[in-house]
């Protein structure tokens, strides 16, 4: 893969590696045979994931609510993108979904639960419909999604679920109970559901990006300069990260070259969760 265009690079040489490596050929790192599914895929990291993907050979199919934001997400990738509208919270509709994916593009063999609401709002003030509508997209709708390609999953015995968590599943944040609540129960799912179904060939791992630029962080952030400092000032490498971080990552994660590694939770965030 071109890290700068994100464009797959990989050739197959002579001596049977990539030639970017001394690994030999099949290079673990690319995803050719593989079929992601993304949900948030329309718009920053979850579009980041995807075109990462894509360019480590995946195809790969966009979900979520606004068709426009996901029709314009896949077609700045290319025709290795696709996409359906879905409303992850419409609980009973995720075997439907994923019935559709398989008769359209074949079995999913990467689910990546990524669709996320922020909510900043003090402990007190955060009402139960608010927590409930934070907790149904999060914990129910990834669930919910992760019930519906596991059957097939493991009956190839071959697959990856990849959880999107956060800084928020490791330490205590101000002003996001909800969402922290989401967030660490992410973390129980990935270790429950590992140890279920990584005896038949899935793995499932979380990602927790630390602070990165999107539109959900430059919300969070707008007119809280102080909050920026102290978030760089924690930050060893001194910096927000950017979607392709977290891209990347997510690459890893999917790919063989991961292959013995299940039931963990990857911080990708310069640090942040170590600084001091
Ligand atoms: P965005 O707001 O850009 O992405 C969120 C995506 O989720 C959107 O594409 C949105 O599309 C989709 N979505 C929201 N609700 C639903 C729903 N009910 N059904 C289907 N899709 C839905 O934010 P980010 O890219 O920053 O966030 C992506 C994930 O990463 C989230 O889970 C977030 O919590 C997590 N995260 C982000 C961090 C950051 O620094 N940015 C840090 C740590 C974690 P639509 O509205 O069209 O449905």
């Amino acid at each position: 893969m071109n890290l700068g265009t994100m464009e797959p690079t990989a050739e197959k040489s002579e001596n049977g590696t990539c030639g970017l490596c001394e690994v030999k050929w099949p290079c673990p790192f690319l995803l050719e045979d593989d079929l992601a599914l993304i949900t948030g895929g329309g718009s920053g990291l979850g579009l980041a994931m995807a075109r990462c993907l894509a360019a480590a050979g995946a195809r790969v199919v966009l979900a979520g609510r606004g068709e426009d934001k996901l029709k314009q997400a896949a077609a700045s990738i290319g025709p290795r993108a696709d996409y359906y509208p879905f409303d992850v919270t419409k609980l009973h509709e995720a075997p439907a979904l994923v019935d559709k994916v398989d008769k359209r593009f074949g079995p999913i063999t990467v689910l990546i639960n990524n669709a996320g609401i922020h909510l900043k709002k003090p402990a007190v003030e955060t009402t139960e419909e608010d927590f409930l509508k934070v907790l149904t997209t999060h914990v129910l709708g990834s669930h919910a999604l992760s019930r519906a390609v596991a059957p097939e999953m493991m009956a190839r015995r071959s697959g990856s679920i990849l959880f999107i968590a956060s800084m928020a599943s490791l330490f205590g944040i101000p002003n996001v109970v909800a969402y922290s609540a989401a967030k660490s129960a992410y973390v129980g799912m990935v270790r429950a559901l590992a140890t279920e179904l990584s005896p038949h060939g899935v793995r499932v791992n979380a990602l927790a990006p630390g602070w990165i630029e999107t539109d959900m962080t430059r919300n969070a952030m707008q007119g809280d300069p102080e909050r920026q400092k102290k978030i760089l000032d924690r930050t060893p490498m001194g910096r927000f990260g950017t979607p392709d971080d977290v891209g990347l990552a997510a690459v890893y994660l999917s790919s063989p070259a991961a292959k013995f590694i299940t039931g963990v939770v990857l911080p990708v965030d310069g640090g942040a969760s170590i600084g001091f």
